[in-house]
């Protein structure tokens, strides 16, 4: 077996995604939605039945759904290809790589200059230019096999009265109900270099239209910008990214965050970082701790903004020390967890939703992913890359690499996380110990950058409702089950070509995109706006709400900014205040109620107990961010809330400050908990939202 070199480019095989198209998954989570069945030869009928007669002027849809079907259907495919080439190209590899002159991780320094990977078109999504698609009425509701098709409501509505409805996203599978087209055409979704196929294929089935430039648009899915470009983004738009999140995704930032944190907290709490020197700042540091150590202690070097494995290397001596680069030398964990003799880490997907107050959630599946040769502690082996890294774009070229199409399967060189779960209950493995260590280093890690996010979001973004992010963590374990933090994706990969990837990225990009709460943009035309008010009075009644005076008839199912903004007003204001003094003053924060304090009483001068309780008087601001936060956590199948949670007045004491809104929710999971029933929360905001 001749071993690997040094991997300075990974070729990767493009384009093989689309042939996973027709492979159709279930989703095993709960759909808190009712879909439509309907038969595949019966589409054209039954869509009529559920659209019959056009929503505002009473003609027959038929004529515009024939009208769109085949011709329409192989034009479109056809101007697609010719216009655009799929441009996903990556393999197992985190997103942002895929662009070769790029560095994996970004980097706010690095040079953006794109050198852009065309890849084959994907003939199961339609991509076309914004003239092509205003000047077609629809385009086609492809149907691709025989089976019965389910059609899942176009439309999500929030458990409270009077919050404009949700855009309805189903698995990249499945189809939604189609909307009208005048209502529809507003749903623009903005196509970037890496949107990965799953994306695509989750937002074309869910009624949006993917355009490579258009001129207004509500969604994206793309690579990190430069914290001023989040300027740029409308209040109505959302992107996949925070700005500022550079400051973990690079391994060489994420290191520093993580040096403050253990400095000051200590190493058992922030010590999950193997030791790392970043050069050239920390090489005199490096040569004093390299001269102390008594034996052959492998070091492993990498790049700081780069990701599959580029440019990594496992060495043991100093003149193996590259002087002219930046670089990453990291202490090498010697002693990983084996199994079948071969070592193994585990990429955990980490969904965001806000920063202030934070919110984390953690996916309860991802992946394992084995490297393709027996693990060796021997020097002479040290260079061999499929023994010491685990990436699968690394191990994937090597001879002995077996594939895994298999789920619930643990064989081959990839598992699921759920098999790794499964196969360490049968060795008899404390389970819920080790993924209780994961959500401890996912919220410690998010933690050492909380400050800077808040900072650059409300410098950056106008709005609130803008942004939300998905990391890759990855984790190694050693060979007493501790978790180890190797490094932080902000693109993590969405490449799905085995069917064992999609059952896994598929379900996270429906879940991501339904947690992310997407709302038909305000600034629609009235027309637009008008047809979905008649829409929503014809197919959903119960949810029809008055319109605000002065306002456009339709407004009130639209996003509305102002409730989403970072403004407050006195009350507000006077309130955050108040709580926040509180806080800052009982230093260290107690267990029980943090929130019931003494208060200075002004006349006398003497302490007196004040019962207070931030839950009390709720106001609009209050209301809506709870609002938000139930809406939120009733799309999380398949996510673990891990912040807030029952455990996070323990992480109160490394945050810097104690945000206003990271209380209130605090005292919401401790009066309502974050599981099972919400029946009791959300009545109790319903009685405070009908009073304000
Ligand atoms: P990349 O972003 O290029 O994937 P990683 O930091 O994830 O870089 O490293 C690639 C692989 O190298 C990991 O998947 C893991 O198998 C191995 N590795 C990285 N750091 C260490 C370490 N400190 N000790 C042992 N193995 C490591």
């Amino acid at each position: 077996m001749p071993k690997p070199r040094m991997i300075e480019k990974v070729v990767t095989d493009s384009g093989t995604e689309c042939q996973h198209t027709t492979s159709i998954l279930s989703d095993q989570h709960t759909n808190k939605v009712k879909p439509v069945v309907v038969k595949k030869k019966l589409v054209k009928k039954s869509l009529r039945k559920v659209h019959p007669v056009h929503p505002i002027n009473g003609k027959s849809r038929a004529s515009s759904y024939e009208r769109v079907t085949n011709s329409t259907c192989k034009k479109a495919k056809i101007n697609g290809k010719l216009s655009y080439a799929s441009i996903q190209s990556e393999n197992d590899c985190d997103a942002s790589s895929s662009v070769p002159s790029l560095a994996s991780n970004f980097s706010e320094e690095l040079d953006s200059s794109e050198s852009v990977q065309i890849a084959a078109d994907d003939e199961s999504c339609s991509y076309i230019t914004e003239e092509e698609c205003d000047a077609k009425e629809t385009e086609p509701l492809t149907v691709s096999s025989d089976k019965a098709e389910v059609f899942q409501p176009a439309l999500r509505f929030s458990a409270f009265s009077g919050v404009p409805p949700y855009l309805n996203f189903c698995l990249h599978d499945e189809k939604v109900v189609e909307l009208p087209w005048i209502i529809r055409r507003c749903l623009k979704w903005k196509l970037s270099t890496i949107t990965p196929i799953v994306v695509r294929k989750t937002v074309v089935n869910s009624g949006f239209r993917v355009i490579k430039e258009p001129k207004d648009w509500i969604g994206t899915w793309g690579k990190h910008m430069k914290s001023p470009l989040f300027t740029s983004i409308l209040e109505h738009q959302k992107v996949n990214h925070f700005p500022g999140t550079f400051q973990i995704g690079r391994k060489d930032r994420l290191w520093r965050n993580m040096q403050k944190m253990v400095a000051k907290y200590g190493n058992d709490e922030f010590g999950f970082l193997p030791q790392t020197f970043v050069l050239p700042h920390d090489l005199r540091l490096l040569r004093k701790h390299w001269s102390r150590r008594t034996t052959d202690v492998p070091w492993i070097i990498k790049p700081p903004a780069s990701a599959r494995g580029t440019g990594i290397q496992v060495i043991h001596e100093w003149n193996q020390l590259p002087r002219k680069k930046p670089l990453v030398v990291q202490s090498y964990v010697k002693n990983p967890y084996l199994i079948n003799g071969t070592k193994f880490d585990i990429r955990l997907y980490v969904f965001v939703t806000s920063v202030n107050p934070l919110r984390i959630y953690l996916y309860e599946n991802g992946l394992v992913r084995f490297a393709s040769l027996t693990y060796s502690t021997e020097m002479n082996s040290l260079d061999d890359l499929y023994v010491h890294l685990t990436n699968y774009s690394v191990n994937k070229h090597c001879e002995g690499y077996v594939a895994n199409e298999d789920a619930n399967v643990c064989q081959g060189h990839k598992w699921t996380l759920a098999s790794l779960w499964t196969y360490f209950h049968g060795l008899g493995v404390d389970v819920e110990a080790i993924k209780s260590s994961l959500s401890d280093i996912v919220i410690k890690t998010l933690l050492s950058v909380t400050p800077v996010l808040n900072e650059m979001l409300k410098n950056n973004v106008a709005n609130r409702y803008s942004c939300f992010e998905l990391f890759g963590f990855d984790i190694l374990l050693d060979a007493d089950l501790k978790p180890w933090l190797l490094e932080v994706n902000i693109s993590p990969s969405l490449h799905s070509t085995s069917s064992l990837d999609l059952s896994v990225k598929g379900p996270l990009i429906k879940n991501v995109l339904n947690m992310a709460r997407y709302q038909f943009p305000n600034n629609a035309s009235s027309l637009s706006k008008e047809h979905l008010a008649n829409y929503i009075s014809t197919y959903f009644k119960e949810r029809v709400c008055e319109k605000s005076s002065g306002s456009d008839e339709g407004s009130q199912y639209c996003h509305d900014p102002s409730c989403t903004s970072f403004d407050l007003n006195e009350e507000e204001t006077k309130k955050h205040e108040f709580y926040e003094n509180i806080v800052q003053r009982s230093v260290s924060v107690p267990s029980g109620s943090c929130w019931t304090v003494q208060n200075q009483c002004p006349e006398n001068g003497i302490d007196v107990v004040e019962d207070t309780n931030i839950l009390d008087n709720l106001t609009r601001d209050d209301i809506q961010h709870l609002i938000e936060t139930e809406d939120e956590l009733s799309q999380s199948s398949g996510f673990t809330r891990v912040f807030p949670s029952e455990n996070s007045e323990r992480y109160f004491r490394f945050m810097e400050k104690i945000s206003y809104y990271d209380m209130l929710l605090n005292e919401w999971q401790k009066k309502f908990g974050c599981l099972g029933d919400r029946t009791l929360a959300i009545d109790y905001l319903k009685s405070h939202h009908e009073k304000k």
